[in-house]
């Protein structure tokens, strides 16, 4: 954390006006900058709206409070998601710094060195001592289709404020997946889905989604219509819109719960349309607070508990013991986890 007054904005004044347009991240997770003009080309935000957004990268103020160059750099960017979506931070509080101060209840920065920091940090975290991390907040602005909502929403330790269909129209923007992402229903998880689709009933599936979704779109509008359509009230004309619309909000958290958010949701488990918003929120962690997310990737991402059960085979094999399914006293579902957890990773 800085003792000195800074800049609450990462750019430099006079590069300000130049920072706005949005953020990809690429397949390592790394966020890069996206060129205002394909933003406005890809119709994800209009110019009034990346006006905004360059009017608050380009008044920055002065504060005691800490800030975190990293971060004040992807501040108020959108991150593109899907095909209309985003991810952008709208402000936060606190540091790596932040969680250690708390830990130690301390006055200040104190002596200590960055790595006794992040020595505590991990011990934290392995040893789920959760309260350091809800004093570090921050805040989103997300797009997203309205069934990766419903999925969302069930995090219920965090703020919400959701743009509103009854008091606004919705935009005429549908999730269309990518061919690769239509695949067939997987026969092993109830919840997955298995190979791809071939190529000619992909585009078959994708005609349908998109036909069906601006049918109810162009029926949704004539039922709003007030001159020469049917009038209808907002709430009641919402209901015929497809579970792909695009919907947004704020969205604020503590850290120790968007971890345990990014945890669920990073999963191979998730749905990838939820999956993808977790892997960007990931990216904003390691910028934020790049000691607890290095912890957090460790001991939550990258660990697996093992059950007392597991534990005891485990010790069973290690003793040379030829310990199957059959033997092991655990359920097949559960010796198959424990395997594919041990098979060494490529
Ligand atoms: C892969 C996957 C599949 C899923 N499938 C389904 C499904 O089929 N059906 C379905 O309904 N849901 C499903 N869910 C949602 C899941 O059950 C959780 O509701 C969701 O992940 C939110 O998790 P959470 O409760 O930990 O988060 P939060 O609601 O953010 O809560 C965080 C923590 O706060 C505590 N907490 C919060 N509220 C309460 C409370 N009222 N009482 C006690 N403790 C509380 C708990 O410790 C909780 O872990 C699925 C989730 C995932 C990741």
């Amino acid at each position: 954390m800085r003792t000195r007054p800074v800049t609450r904005c990462g750019c430099q004044t006079g590069a300000a006006k130049r920072c706005a347009g949005s953020l990809r991240v690429d397949r390592s997770g790394k966020a890069f900058r996206w060129s205002r003009a394909l933003v406005k080309g890809g119709m994800r935000l209009t110019e009034s709206q990346l006006d905004e957004i360059s009017a608050q990268r380009g008044s920055p103020t002065q504060t005691l409070r800490a800030t975190v160059p990293a971060l004040e750099n992807l501040l108020f960017t959108p991150i593109e998601l899907l095909d209309h979506g985003f991810l952008r931070v709208i402000d936060y509080m606190g540091d790596d710094s932040a969680i250690v101060q708390a830990a130690r209840v301390s006055y200040g920065r104190g002596t200590r060195k960055v790595s006794e920091d992040s020595g505590l940090i991990r011990y934290l975290m392995r040893h789920r001592h959760s309260t350091p991390f809800e004093m570090c907040e921050i805040k989103f602005h997300v797009k997203l289709p309205i069934f990766v909502a419903r999925q969302w929403i069930r995090h219920r330790m965090a703020s919400v404020n959701e743009y509103s269909a009854r008091y606004s129209i919705l935009d005429r923007e549908f999730y269309i997946p990518e061919p690769s992402q239509l695949a067939a229903q997987s026969a092993s998880n109830r919840q997955g889905r298995a190979e791809a689709l071939p190529p000619d009933v992909a585009q078959r599936v994708m005609t349908m989604l998109r036909n069906d979704a601006m049918q109810c779109f162009s029926d949704y509008e004539e039922m709003l219509d007030e001159e020469g359509g049917i009038g209808l009230a907002r709430e009641l004309a919402r209901m015929n819109l497809t579970l792909n619309t695009y919907t947004q909000w704020y969205w604020k958290i503590d850290l120790h719960n968007l971890m345990n958010f990014v945890s669920l949701r990073i999963d191979p488990h998730a749905q990838y349309e939820i999956r993808v918003y977790a892997e960007a929120m990931l990216t904003v962690l390691r910028a934020w607070v790049p000691a607890a997310a290095a912890a957090f990737e460790e001991y939550r991402v990258g660990a697996f508990t093992f059950s007392a059960g597991m534990l005891a085979v485990l010790q069973r094999m290690l003793a040379g013991e030829a310990v199957d399914a059959t033997n092991s006293g655990l359920s097949k579902r559960e010796f198959a986890e424990m395997m594919a957890a041990l098979k060494p990773t490529t």
